[in-house]
């Protein structure tokens, strides 16, 4: 698929989610948040930097909420091409996407889990992601956050705004603002956060309705995805009789019915070979999908400190 497929689809997911007329509580609330994020990048964040010259680019790591912010972003960059379109003199019909590659930059510090790695690769090509890291461009990983940065606006020093899938519930999340500029001690750029607003259970709902991929250590008890040496399943999803019926399914609506669904399986990858052996080292626990859970005070319990 190229860019313009892939926003287009992106597009006709997000709508179709928003058409969905339920009685489900979480579903009508994620609609709220779809809405709010949708209407901050076109309204906010598209007035001031444009969306097709380089000025805005993308925060990617392969986790659940920056994919959530990727879906929509590229839904936004359809719905803005049509807009622009229109305006023109030339039927639509002659009207072409007018880009080829979203700017986007991984900031490769830790060792990460080889199926996330195979996630963020495979995903770049899916959302035809231009991604920087300083592994593929110096071949050393970086060193730290601030410097990572520096480095790609070195690179890419037409970059205006970045965006960052950070949500209110994250460590130190509540004190973000949507839009707000870097720390003196850091790169000048300004952050961009479209979706502090978003619970997990949103998360879950928009991403399972999507029918997108999702990467394969969510539906092996992975709840949150640092590195390797601080991050286990999240031992609130441990598989068992009783939490099987502390925690129920709550997503069954969006598994059935999701976007453009060709079979009954989610759509989540498989683990890495490599993965599943260092899994059964931790222990013999099974762990429930990370979609069972849907409380934001314990979705990092499996984020652990060294
Ligand atoms: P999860 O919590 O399930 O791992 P996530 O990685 O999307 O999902 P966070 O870990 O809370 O969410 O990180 C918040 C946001 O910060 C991400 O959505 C992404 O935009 C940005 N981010 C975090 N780590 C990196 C990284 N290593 N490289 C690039 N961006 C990152």
């Amino acid at each position: 698929m190229s860019l313009g497929e892939i926003a287009e689809r992106c597009y006709n997911m997000t709508t179709s989610y928003l058409e969905v007329s339920t009685n489900s509580i979480i579903i009508r609330e994620t609609q709220d948040a779809v809405r709010l994020t949708r209407r901050h990048l076109l309204e906010d964040v598209f007035t001031r930097w444009s969306p097709l010259n380089g000025e805005i680019s993308f925060s990617y790591n392969g986790g659940k909420d920056c994919q959530v912010l990727l879906l929509l972003y590229l839904s936004c960059l359809w719905e803005f091409f049509i807009i622009q379109a229109e305006r023109s003199q030339y039927d639509f019909k002659y009207q072409k996407f007018p880009m080829e590659n979203l700017f986007s930059v991984y900031i490769d510090l830790a060792e990460t889990f080889p199926t996330l790695e195979s996630f963020v690769n495979m995903t770049s090509e899916r959302y035809q992601l231009s991604l920087y890291s300083s592994m593929r461009e110096h071949g050393t990983k970086a060193s730290n956050m601030s410097c990572a940065f520096g480095d790609f606006l070195k690179r890419y020093p037409e970059t205006q705004a970045i965006l960052i899938g950070v949500r209110a519930t994250d460590p130190f999340g509540d004190t973000l603002t949507p839009i707000q500029k870097t720390d003196s001690n850091w790169p000048d750029f300004y952050r961009v956060q479209p979706i502090l607003h978003w619970k997990l259970a949103n998360i879950w709902s928009f991403l399972l309705y999507s029918n997108e991929p999702i990467c394969g250590l969510y539906g092996n008890g992975f709840t949150s995805i640092g590195g390797i040496d601080t991050t286990i399943p999240n031992p609130y999803l441990t598989e068992s009789k009783d939490n099987r019926s502390k925690l129920p399914l709550k997503f069954q609506w969006e598994i059935d019915n999701a976007f453009k669904k060709e079979s009954d399986e989610i759509n989540v990858l498989a683990i890495d070979r490599e993965d599943q052996l260092w899994l059964k080292k931790l222990g013999p626990e099974e762990y429930l999908p990370g979609w069972y859970l849907i409380d934001d005070e314990i979705e990092r319990a499996g984020r652990i400190k060294k």
